[in-house]
């Protein structure tokens, strides 16, 4: 037996108990007549000694010697320390060692393996195996563990069912690329890992399985973005005979259920605002509501005058910066250095300060009177002693621009309490997106997203304007989860692919199998899907997804651990038959 308890059990009680422990050096000192060996495993640390009045001299000089990070096991007894660690929870007691057996050596590691480590992130990467034995890593592989535990156990408890579906599959279209995989035995096919078990899922629907979920592995060959993983997990759900109300309330219930469990958060009936909404009171789409610094629309309180900045602009729009009278003035020109940034790429930014005796001071004084910016200070919600913001231009981009600003400001502010839970639903989702790139409509959320039926008359005279039955479901500013109801008829659904651009013949050869299904008594049906990486990063209070993933892909979306992708042999070309240029 390697072990009779492991290195986070034993406490005052076990004084005097004959005990097996076994793991890693963590440290060792050695005093001459003691040495002092601190043992590691998953569980915690448990302190050894060896000491020159009751260890024999043999065993005194194997635990002299031995290297950080040797796995041993030991067999001693439990012993009083005679100065307590009240930091640790074995601190009570260590282990006088009587027998001590080197199971394995190890080489010195290339960085400490201690919870403030010395090796930058490439290298943690490389030796993730050695990161994962440290406990901020393994802390958060727990805590996923947990999440997805709890996930598990409230959707079972609500009637679902996690079914798996497959991963050699063919190319659903979803917005990104597919990775694929070539077929050996069909020359020059390939199968598609999946971006989403989307499709599999609607054909449970139709199967009757009314409500699934799995927690799966999904693949997007996008190009990568800080902190995006090709690979990543989706919680992903789907029910039928729901209605988008259906659908709300069940993921709602299990958001709190996790907020809940996990965190220890209650929180009320989550808010809810149309898509509309949310872009004009705070230029996004996943707005963190934390904080406020909403959008005041100034068109017609600012394009009146002279200034022909504004009035060519499509969209004049301000947010009041809490406090933000404090700025000095060069304070302020960095600020608007930072929105002049390619990355921001707004022109100029126009300011006002908000004096404590309620007279304003602006960079536009030249065109605007005390009577105009109160007025603005009115529509940004500006009280005296707040800077008001303003950005103009086209709206799209304006109001990408200042939400940058506004969530730049915030961050600034220690307005963003990780400790703070903030869920909103964003519902009406347009559901169809102008592509400047390819000329044409791309679904916003996927093909099989059912538009509102009163808006499917829209469809051919004002495409961008209908609605779908679509939503998010937004955590402190990050979208955690995204669904809609499906289309469920062929009809509609054939009217889609003719929207998206698809010929008849092309429709039928990627999505014959799902509409042929849609003939077979399909149920009507929606769901969604959590981005599991990224919740468990909020809940766990991180902004970065790769701290909760065991084997992460960098930035550049290699593995630098076991060093891939990478290219293969000749061998396996040809047996694919595939040639490389
Ligand atoms: N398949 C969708 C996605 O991956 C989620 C859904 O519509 O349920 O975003």
């Amino acid at each position: 037996m390697y072990r009779t308890h492991h290195c986070g059990e034993l406490r005052a009680s076990h004084i005097n108990k004959k005990v097996t422990l076994s793991g890693w050096v963590q440290k060792s000192r050695d005093k001459g007549f003691v040495a002092w060996v601190d043992l590691r495993d998953r569980y915690g640390i448990t302190q050894l000694v060896f000491d020159a009045d009751r260890t024999d001299e043999k065993l005194m000089e194997v635990a002299r010697n031995l290297g950080r990070e040797y796995v041993i096991q030991v067999t001693g007894t439990v012993i009083e320390r005679a100065s307590k660690n009240p930091n640790i929870e074995t601190g009570d007691i260590e282990i006088l060692v009587e027998s001590l057996e080197i199971l394995n050596q190890a080489n010195v590691p290339p960085f400490t393996i201690e919870d403030q480590t010395d090796g930058g992130e490439e290298l943690r990467m490389k030796y993730r195996y050695l990161d994962i034995r440290r406990n901020p890593v393994k802390n958060n592989l727990i805590f996923r563990h947990k999440v997805t535990q709890e996930v598990r156990n409230y959707l079972s408890s609500i009637d679902f069912i996690e079914i798996e579906t497959p991963y050699l599959i063919k190319s659903t279209p979803e917005g990104a690329r597919d990775f694929v995989v070539p077929s050996r035995m069909n020359e020059g096919q390939f199968y598609a890992l999946p971006q989403s078990p989307q499709t599999f899922k609607q054909l449970l629907m139709v199967g009757g399985m009314d409500k699934y979920f799995q927690i799966v592995k999904c693949f997007r060959d996008e190009d990568l973005r800080a902190d995006r993983q090709p690979e990543f997990t989706q919680i992903d759900c789907e029910m039928a005979f729901v209605q988008q109300e259906d659908v709300l309330q069940s993921f709602e219930g299990l958001t709190r259920h996790l907020l809940k469990t996990i965190n220890g958060v209650e929180v009320d009936a989550f808010p809810r605002m149309s898509y509309d909404e949310a872009m004009k009171t705070y230029g996004n789409d996943k707005p963190d509501i934390r904080f406020g610094m909403k959008f005041g629309e100034l068109n017609t309180m600012a394009q009146h005058k002279d200034f022909n900045v504004f009035n060519s602009a499509e969209l004049v729009v301000g947010i009041a910066v809490p406090g933000g009278n404090s700025y000095s003035r060069k304070e302020i020109d960095k600020l608007i250095d930072w929105v002049k940034r390619p990355q921001i790429g707004a022109l100029g930014m126009v300011y006002v300060r908000c004096n404590d005796d309620g007279t304003y001071k602006s960079s536009v004084d030249k065109f605007y009177d005390q009577t105009d910016l109160s007025q603005w200070a009115k529509a940004t919600n500006a009280k005296a002693g707040d800077l008001i913001c303003v950005l103009s231009g086209k709206t799209s981009a304006v109001r990408a621009q200042l939400s940058a600003l506004r969530m730049e400001l915030a961050e600034r502010l220690n307005l963003r309490n990780p400790k703070e839970f903030a869920p909103l639903w964003i519902t009406d989702f347009p559901l169809l997106e102008w592509d400047e790139d390819t000329q044409r409509y791309h679904a916003m959320h996927h093909p099989f997203t059912a538009p509102k039926p009163e808006d499917i008359k829209l469809l051919d005279t004002d495409p961008g304007a209908v609605k779908a039955n679509a939503y998010d479901l937004v955590l402190n500013g990050n979208e955690i989860g995204g669904g809609s109801i499906r289309i469920h008829d062929k009809e509609t659904q054939s009217l889609m692919f003719d929207h998206l651009g698809f010929t008849k013949e092309q429709a039928k050869a990627q999505f014959g199998f799902l509409m042929n299904a849609f003939e077979y008594g399909a149920p009507p049906h929606g769901g969604i899907a959590f981005g599991l990486d990224r919740l468990v990063a909020i809940l766990g209070g991180a902004e970065t997804i790769r701290d909760f993933i065991a084997f992460p892909k960098n930035n550049s979306g290699r593995d630098v651990m076991i060093d891939a992708p990478a290219p293969i042999d000749q061998h396996q070309l040809d047996e694919l038959g595939l040639k490389i240029k």
